[in-house]
């Protein structure tokens, strides 16, 4: 009998993963699966940035590169720091990481520990609780709340806060919901973060440019009061349709104040991983200073397919979806069709093929939703909706 250590045992699951793999299955066994599980665009990652990292295995770029990543990469995202939030950073705190979640793993290995609190947005990427909870630290939900537009409240965070709280996790625009929190409640926010300057805050914004209706994100990276204990999560999954690459960015600060956060962090880099492969930062390069006419396009098609599945879902009885303003999920309401979340998405998944996410899997605040990822054509959103209408029905 091997023994590992007990933190192994509170370590949790993204529950998508587990989704994909049994539609997977369910769609070689021969049904035919319509897949709105999994968070990852449907589109192809645009041609010149698969080219980028062609030409630079071609150019031998075949090494290590320095744990923090390529100078060129990091000097790429200052460039992109400025064009999104017209903050001008130094490559000196960028990180370049393979994804957007070793940047959740680090923030939360970093800060938690037994004896100390760390809140996270729930319903809310599940991996936060899971990496939480691995680390021995108090898990403290902050809801999030349909009838505050899937925004957090700057006011209802603010009340959980206590002298054992180490960090904060925001999450906007967000997954499960496609919420997106208003400038002036994330002002009010920082605002009454002043009150708390031991708590460090790790802001998840992997979906920054991913908003619709002229909805404005606003990033946490433009409130200089909070920059020295602020980390912002970012990547090329979403933006760029490069979920496969491994390639993400995040700031942290390296100030005393901060307990040099940046060098911890490399030094964990420098343990676990080494550096991210040196094409794909080649790669990543391309798609932050390359046309974004390809990201356009797919943005509008997302708008598209959003107003079909709200239309869609609003239809089917008992249902009400609001509509998401940023990334691209649908997170409606099912409380009106009697039924458990959870057992409902697992029904429609070996009953009718439609594979989606109950909404306790993003946290106990989920029961009485469903989550929709509208990565798929319209057509089989379409298809997906009469199914479920169909499957409600019965
Ligand atoms: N943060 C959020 C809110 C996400 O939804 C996801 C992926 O679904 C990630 C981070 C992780 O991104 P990556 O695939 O780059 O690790």
């Amino acid at each position: 009998m091997l023994h590992t250590v007990s933190n192994f045992d509170r370590i949790g699951e993204e529950n998508a993963f587990a989704v994909l793999a049994r539609a997977t299955a369910l769609a070689q066994s021969g049904r035919d699966i319509i897949n709105l599980g999994i968070g990852q665009p449907d589109f192809s990652t645009p041609g010149h940035i698969v080219e980028a990292a062609i030409k630079a295995l071609r150019d031998g770029h075949h090494g290590y590169t320095p744990a923090t990543g390529l100078l060129a990469t990091r000097e790429a995202v200052v460039r992109r720091m400025l064009s999104t939030t017209g903050v001008e950073i130094s490559p000196d705190n960028v990180m370049i990481m393979p994804g957007g979640k070793p940047t959740m793993y680090a923030a939360i290995v970093l800060f938690g520990e037994p004896g100390t609190d760390i809140l996270y947005p729930d319903p809310g990427f599940p991996i936060y609780r899971s990496m939480i909870e691995y680390t021995g630290a108090r898990p403290v939900p902050v809801p999030i709340r349909e009838e505050n537009g899937f925004a957090f409240s700057a006011d209802e965070t603010l009340s959980l806060l206590t002298p054992a709280t180490r960090l904060l996790i925001l999450n906007s625009p967000a997954n499960p919901t496609g919420g997106v929190t208003p400038r002036a409640e994330i002002e009010k926010l920082v605002a009454g973060l002043a009150d708390f300057p031991d708590v460090a805050i790790l802001s998840d914004e992997i979906y920054d440019v991913m908003t619709y209706d002229g909805e404005e994100h606003c990033s946490l990276l433009t409130f200089p009061e909070i920059r020295d204990r602020l980390i912002l999560l970012n990547g090329w999954s979403k933006t760029w349709a490069m979920t496969g690459w491994r390639m993400g960015w995040s700031i942290w600060p390296n100030s005393t104040e901060s307990g040099h956060l940046y060098d911890k962090v490399r030094k964990l880099a420098v343990n676990c991983w080494s550096c991210v492969n040196a094409p794909s930062q080649f790669a990543g390069i391309a798609a932050i200073d390359g046309p974004q006419d390809e990201v356009q396009k797919m943005m509008q098609a997302f708008d598209r397919r959003r107003k079909t599945v709200v239309e869609g879902l609003n239809s089917l009885d008992g249902v009400s979806c609001a509509t998401p303003k940023g990334a691209f999920y649908a997170f409606p309401n099912i409380a009106g069709t009697g039924r458990k979340a959870k057992k409902l998405a697992s029904d429609l998944l070996e009953e009718t093929g439609v594979a989606l996410i109950g909404g306790p899997d993003f946290g106990v605040h989920g029961e009485g939703y469903i989550r929709l990822s509208y990565a798929n054509s319209e057509e089989n959103i379409l298809r997906a909706i009469d199914r479920i209408g169909s499957f409600l029905t019965r």
